[in-house]
């Protein structure tokens, strides 16, 4: 997913039915964290590996996390937050997983798995991706997150 990890992440503050504490920046913050790992990509690696390999993207590596922190958090009455926050990671995976491909094996494998792939059909991939139809899936995150900023608040 290129560029609707953000609107996501608005989208499921919004679907969260109950009072949590931080809602928003705790689901902003999920959706988008695992691509911090564009800057270690850029800078470091100078685009030598898919970032999608690095620890940020495998989603055994969050499901540990969560295992230590959610009761730790429970403990401090941060539970809800961080099930919000886990909730966020898991769906910016699941959304890189639509074309962009996720480790799902990891540490069993070291594939990544995309439920469709794009083909390089113009010089750069972006625009491969922009004019591919699985970009129509961003345009709809994005149309869903202004239709909740811009429509009625929920009663
Ligand atoms: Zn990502």
């Amino acid at each position: 997913m290129l560029t609707a990890h953000l609107p996501s992440g608005y989208v499921l503050a919004r679907a969260v039915r109950r009072p949590v504490a931080a809602l928003l920046p705790v689901a902003l913050l999920g959706a988008v964290l695992p691509d911090l790992d564009m800057i270690w990509f850029h800078l470091v690696d100078g685009g030598s590996v898919h970032h999608h390999h690095y620890w940020p993207h495998l989603p055994a590596v969050w499901g540990a996390v969560a295992l230590v922190s959610l009761p730790l958090l429970n403990l401090k009455g941060w539970l809800a937050p961080g099930l919000v926050f886990f909730a966020a990671i898991a769906m910016h995976l699941i959304l890189d997983t639509i074309a962009g491909g996720i480790n799902w094996s990891w540490p069993a494998g070291d594939q990544l798995f995309a439920a469709v792939t794009v083909p390089a059909a113009y010089s750069h991939w972006i625009v491969s991706f922009i004019l591919h139809w699985t970009f129509a899936l961003e345009l709809a995150v994005w149309a869903m997150a202004f239709w909740l900023y811009f429509g009625k608040t929920p009663a």
